[in-house]
């Protein structure tokens, strides 16, 4: 049967949700799809994967630091052994990471980034997002093996049976190895992944104002701190947290953007979110336009209310 092969990244173990949907939108297909895990700990996902529809698990064995080049050999090795037609990773930084190294080794045009994947007739056909976001283009892929990565918070997780057949396969091992990565001292979401994102812009006229944001974020309690360019340039918040064309691109099922005018750097990151919420005082705020919904006002006055009635929605459930 024709399969897919998906590179799943894990932390100790446990699959990131981007991996799991990337997954999820491999097993829509219909065909098998093949999970890789390399690392510490890779073999305990056996059963995360096999649930979320794996069929076959290639775990790589001796890779115990993260190798670019070395993952992306031992990618396209298992893709040639086991005669996958696609190679599939979520557009994390991993997957980014990885996604032109495997294509070159596969002789394959990269698609990075795309929202919508499917089979038919032999033919995959993806969507992706371009200018910035203003277009969506439909593409087909020539290239013998096709190799993607899927926005975030794009596909559904699948539900599988059955224990998928578990393989081991020592790393070719590579160049380069990251020797050490500094974790951030706090646990918080990444914006990529949170479901909920509140993001802030200029408006709250300086990083004490996005008190207002971190307490609505925290009210969800599922939810990111996202921020414009203009306060990420003003020492407001950190880089990590900026939505938009040389930030973050998110697609959340809710995306609040508060104090944020809406240029079109900006929605080319959160425009796919699947709910946008705009609060702005000034009613022609270009944001206005891609918002599902619109609040014209002052954010110190809303966001504490809706703080209020989050928490008191959570009360009471
Ligand atoms: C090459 C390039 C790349 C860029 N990349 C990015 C990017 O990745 N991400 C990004 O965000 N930008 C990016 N920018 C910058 C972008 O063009 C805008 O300058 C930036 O997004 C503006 O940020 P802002 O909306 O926070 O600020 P502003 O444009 O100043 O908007 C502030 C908004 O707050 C509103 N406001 C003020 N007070 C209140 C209040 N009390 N209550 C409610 N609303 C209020 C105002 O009406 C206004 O609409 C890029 C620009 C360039 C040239």
């Amino acid at each position: 049967m024709t399969s897919i092969l998906v590179f799943v990244e894990h932390v100790r173990g446990t699959p990131r949700r981007a991996s799991l949907e990337t997954l999820g939108a491999a097993t829509a297909t219909g065909l098998a799809p093949i999970a890789l895990v390399t690392g510490p700990d890779a073999a305990n996902t056996a059963a995360a994967l096999s649930a979320a529809g794996a069929k076959k698990l290639v775990v790589v064995t001796g890779a115990d630091k993260y190798s670019p080049d070395g993952t992306a050999a031992d990618i396209a090795a298992a893709v040639t052994a086991h005669g996958a037609k696609a190679f599939l990773a979520a557009a994390t930084s991993t997957g980014k990471d990885l996604l032109g190294r495997v294509a070159g080794l596969l002789d394959s045009a990269p698609l990075a980034d795309c929202t919508a994947f499917s089979f038919a007739g032999g033919t995959f056909t993806l969507q992706r997002p371009i200018l910035a976001g203003k277009a969506i283009a439909t593409v087909q892929s020539k290239s013998a093996v096709l190799c993607a990565t899927l926005r975030p918070n794009t596909f559904a997780v699948a539900s599988g049976s059955g224990a998928a057949e578990v393989s081991t396969v020592a790393t070719k091992g590579g160049k380069v190895v990251v020797i050490g990565v500094a974790a951030k001292g706090d646990a918080k979401l990444d914006v990529k992944e949170a479901p909920v994102v509140v993001s802030g812009g200029r408006g709250l006229r300086e990083a004490a104002g996005f008190k207002i944001v971190e307490d609505l974020a925290a009210a969800f309690g599922n939810a990111a701190v996202g921020a414009s360019r203009a306060v990420v340039d003003s020492g407001w918040r950190p880089h990590g947290e900026q939505v938009g064309q040389t930030g973050k691109t998110v697609a959340p099922q809710l995306y609040i953007a508060v104090g944020i005018s809406g240029a079109i750097q900006h929605l080319a990151g959160m425009r796919t979110s699947k709910v946008i919420v705009a609060i702005n005082k000034d009613a022609a705020a270009p944001i206005f336009k891609v918002a599902d919904y619109g609040i014209v006002g002052d954010a110190f006055e809303i966001l504490p209310a809706l703080t209020a009635a989050v928490k008191a929605v959570k009360a009471s459930n």
